[in-house]
C-alpha cells in the first residue's frame, strides 16, 4: 500500500510552496487509495512553537487536506536515540564529545528520482574545510570526509536522521518533498544502508519560482497559506491553483475539482523545471469558483470580512446582501475586489468627487426632479425603479443613455458596474435619494 508523509517543520506558517508539497503527497496518497501522514518535524525544540503547528494543521484543514496518521518527532527522541545506539553497535557510527556521528563512507550513491530519473552523488563531495575553506587532506592526501551528525551533543537528533528511522519504521513507500532536500538524500540513503532498512522511492518537486523568476519571499508577495484565506481566497480555488504549479493532467484543462485532478494524478506528471507563480492567474481561478458559488453560499463567505470592515453589523439585512453578491458575483476574482467595488453601498457617507460630477454634467435641477420621482416609487425594486426612470425621461424628452450614465457616476463613483437599476435596488432608497440630493447641491 503506497503511504506518503507531509513532514513540515513549526518554525513558520505553511507557505505556498509547503502546501503545494502536501498537495501533491495527499492526491498522490488518494489516487492510490493509500494513506496521507502528517509527520511534525520539531526536534529543534528552540524554533518549534505551538502556535505554528496550529497554524500549519489550520490550513491544511482549510484546504482540505486531511491525513489519516499524525506524529509529532518530538515524541519519539528515545526511539533516534536506539537507532543511533544500533549504529554504533555496529560500528557504523562513533562518538564524539556525547555526539552520535556517522562514518560518511567513500562511494558513490545513486538514486532513481521518480521526476528527474537518476541522480548520482559521490560523497567525496561531502569535504571537510578549513577555516580558510581549504579542503582537509588524510595522511594519503585525499580530501577528508564529513562525517554526519545522528544525534547532536546535547542530545537531541538532527533532523536527517529522524527522517530516515521514521520514514522506515512507519513504512513510508514515497517521500515526495521539494527539491531542495536533494542534497540530503545521498546521505539518508546511506543511513537507511546502515539501519540495514529498505530506503523508500523519492520524488523530489521543483520550486516555486515568484513573478519575477526569484526565491519566493515576504518580500515579493504573500506566501503563507493564511495570508491568502485572509485575503478572501477560497480554498478550492487555491487547490485549483496550486496543483497546477508543476503538475498538469495534460492537454488544457486547467479548471478541476480536486476529486476530479486526483483521479488524473500521476507523479509522472510532474515536471521537472519549477513553476512560476503568478497572482493573476490566481486571480483569476478564484473569479471561476466565485461565479460558481450559490448567493447564499457567497452571501456567508463575505459577510465576515465586510462585519470585520466595519460595513455591516451582526443585524445585518441578509437579503439585501445575497442581493449584492449575485450582482457582482461575476465582477470579482477576490473579496479585495469585492470590497473595493462594492463600498459604495455600505457607505453613508458617499460623495462622489469633483471630477465625477464634472463628468456626469447634468442639471442640479435634473437632479433633484429625479430624487423627488424617486423617493415615490414604490416599492423600491428594480422593476419600478426603472419605470420612474424612463417616465421621467420621456417627460423630458431626454435619451435614457444621457441620464443613466451620470446618474450611475453620482450613485456609485464610477461608469461601469452592474445595470443601474439593479444597482438601485441593492443600494436602497435612502442612499439613492440622499445622493441624487446632494448631486443637485453641487451640481
Ligand atoms: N521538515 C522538512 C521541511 O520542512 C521536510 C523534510 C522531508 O520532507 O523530508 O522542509
Amino acid at each position: 500500500m503506497v503511504k506518503v508523509r507531509f513532514a513540515p517543520s513549526p518554525t513558520g506558517f505553511l507557505h505556498i510552496g509547503g502546501a503545494r508539497t502536501a498537495l501533491f503527497n495527499y492526491m498522490y496518497a488518494r489516487s492510490q487509495q493509500g494513506s496521507f501522514v502528517l509527520r511534525v518535524e520539531d526536534t529543534d525544540r528552540s524554533r518549534s512553537r505551538e502556535e505554528y503547528l496550529n497554524e500549519i494543521t489550520d490550513s491544511l484543514h482549510w484546504l482540505g487536506l486531511d491525513w489519516d496518521e499524525f506524529y509529532k518527532q518530538s515524541d519519539r527522541f528515545d526511539l533516534y536515540r536506539e537507532h543511533a545506539k544500533r549504529l554504533l553497535d555496529s560500528g557504523a557510527a562513533y562518538e564524539d564529545n556525547g555526539a552520535v556521528v556517522l562514518k560518511m563512507p567513500r562511494q558513490e550513491v545513486k538514486f532513481f528520482d521518480l521526476i528527474r530519473g537518476e541522480v548520482v552523488f559521490d560523497t567525496s563531495n561531502f569535504v571537510q574545510r578549513d577555516e580558510a575553506g581549504n579542503n582537509l587532506l588524510d595522511s594519503e592526501g585525499r580530501p577528508v570526509l564529513k562525517d554526519e551528525v545522528l544525534i547532536k551533543a546535547d542530545g537531541s537528533p538532527a533532523y536527517s536522521f529522524c527522517c530516515v528511522v521514521d520514514d522506515a519504521l512507519t513504512e513510508i513507500t514515497h517521500v515526495i518533498r521539494g527539491e531542495d532536500h536533494i542534497p540530503n538524500t545521498p546521505k539518508q540513503i546511506l543511513m537507511y544502508q546502515a539501519l540495514g532498512f529498505k530506503a523508500p522511492k523519492f520524488a523530489h518537486i521543483p520550486m516555486i519560482l515568484n513573478e519575477e523568476g526569484g526565491k519566493m519571499s515576504k518580500r515579493t508577495g504573500a506566501v503563507a497559506v493564511s495570508e491568502y484565506r485572509a485575503k478572501g481566497f477560497l480554498p478550492e480555488a487555491l487547490v485549483n491553483y496550486l496543483m497546477l504549479l508543476g503538475w498538469s493532467p495534460g492537454g488544457d484543462q486547467e479548471l478541476m475539482t480536486l476529486d476530479s485532478a486526483i483521479k488524473k494524478f500521476s507523479i509522472k506528471k510532474i515536471n521537472k523545471s519549477s513553476a512560476a507563480f503568478s497572482m493573476d492567474k490566481l486571480r483569476w481561478i478564484n473569479g471561476q469558483y466565485v461565479r460558481q458559488k450559490s448567493d447564499q453560499a457567497l452571501a456567508d463567505f463575505v459577510a465576515p470580512f465586510l462585519e470585520k470592515g466595519g460595513w455591516i453589523g451582526k443585524d445585518y439585512d441578509r437579503k439585501k446582501l445575497e442581493g449584492i453578491v449575485k450582482l457582482y458575483k461575476t465582477r470579482m476574482a477576490d473579496i479585495d475586489e469585492f470590497l473595493e467595488r462594492t463600498r459604495y453601498l455600505f457607505e453613508d457617507e458617499f460623495k462622489a468627487g469633483e471630477e465625477v460630477l464634472k463628468s456626469a454634467n447634468l442639471s442640479g435641477e435634473c437632479f433633484s426632479g429625479l430624487a423627488r420621482v424617486l423617493e415615490e416609487a414604490a416599492p423600491f425594486n428594480t422593476a419600478a425603479v426603472e419605470a420612474r426612470f424612463r417616465e421621467f425621461a420621456d417627460q423630458r424628452a431626454m435619451k435614457m443613455s444621457d441620464l443613466v450614465h451620470p446618474v450611475r457616476l453620482i450613485l456609485t463613483g464610477s461608469d461601469v458596474g452592474p445595470g443601474l437599476f439593479e444597482t438601485m435596488e441593492v443600494l436602497g432608497r435612502e442612499k439613492t435619494v440622499k445622493r441624487l440630493k446632494s448631486a443637485a447641491e453641487i451640481s
